[in-house]
């Protein structure tokens, strides 16, 4: 069944999103003496960490990984990834997906509004280190930017999701999110935006069960020539 929405701006999670990112590397290489990296997969990150607050993210993970006083190593554990993150950011260890640049970009050339949300502080300074032409960065491409505010609740709560919108000055229900994370998809559908999950590596499931009105493997597969009248989304179930 396809019934044909669309949506007049859209909104991007960054980490998973248009950038490989590692978080999840340095989440797990910040392990030892709180738990067992080994046991620290990809899909506990996904369902655990990714796109909730560093703390937040760093208690969820140690209480998965049943690590003794969770709550108490928790912030000793975050403190120890975030400067586990800035060497590897330092490193340059992060690319742009190349399919995300392109829907970006195809999607600025149109005039389309878009805007970057993602919780981490560190989303600016890596989207503004990736070139795309023309001497602009992929951190131009959007006309609103609300990376890293200091809000007081993550993801699944709407807030940064909303705080977009209204910097887009496009309302909730017009706005699209495109989101890796399940718990991003759920703050989406909280504010009551449409939402297309971005499985490249697996992980279907679970965003559809968080509610997704679409799940791709790649952004190639959100058609850009058809965006005449907004951003299209299929409705798949
Ligand atoms: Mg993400």
């Amino acid at each position: 069944m396809v019934d044909a929405n669309t949506a007049a701006a859209g909104i991007f999670d960054v980490d998973g999103v248009l950038l490989a990112s590692p978080h999840e590397r340095a989440w797990r290489e910040a392990l030892p003496g709180f738990a067992d990296p080994a046991r620290f997969t990809t899909a506990l990150y996904q369902a655990k960490v990714a796109g909730k607050p560093r703390l937040a993210g760093a208690r969820a993970a140690l209480e998965a990984l049943a690590a003794p006083d969770a709550a108490g190593a928790a912030v000793a554990y975050a403190a120890r990834k975030q400067e586990r993150l800035a060497t590897l950011i330092e490193a340059g260890c992060f690319t742009a997906f190349p399919d995300a640049l392109r829907l970006v970009m195809a999607a600025a050339a149109r005039g389309w509004p878009m805007a970057a949300a993602s919780s981490s502080r560190n989303a600016n300074q890596m989207m503004g280190l990736i070139r795309v032409d023309g001497g602009r960065s992929l951190l131009d491409l959007f006309s609103a930017n609300v990376c890293g505010r200091d809000l007081p609740r993550g993801k699944p709560d709407p807030e940064i999701f909303l705080l977009a919108a209204r910097d887009l000055r496009i309302s909730p229900q017009r706005c699209v999110v495109f989101e890796d994370a399940p718990v991003g998809i759920e703050a989406a559908r909280a504010g009551r935006m449409m939402s297309i999950g971005v499985a490249r590596l697996g992980g279907a499931a679970p965003l559809r069960a968080a509610g997704a009105d679409l799940v791709v493997t790649s952004l190639d597969d959100v058609a850009v020539g058809d965006m005449t009248d907004g951003w299209p989304l299929r409705r798949t179930t």
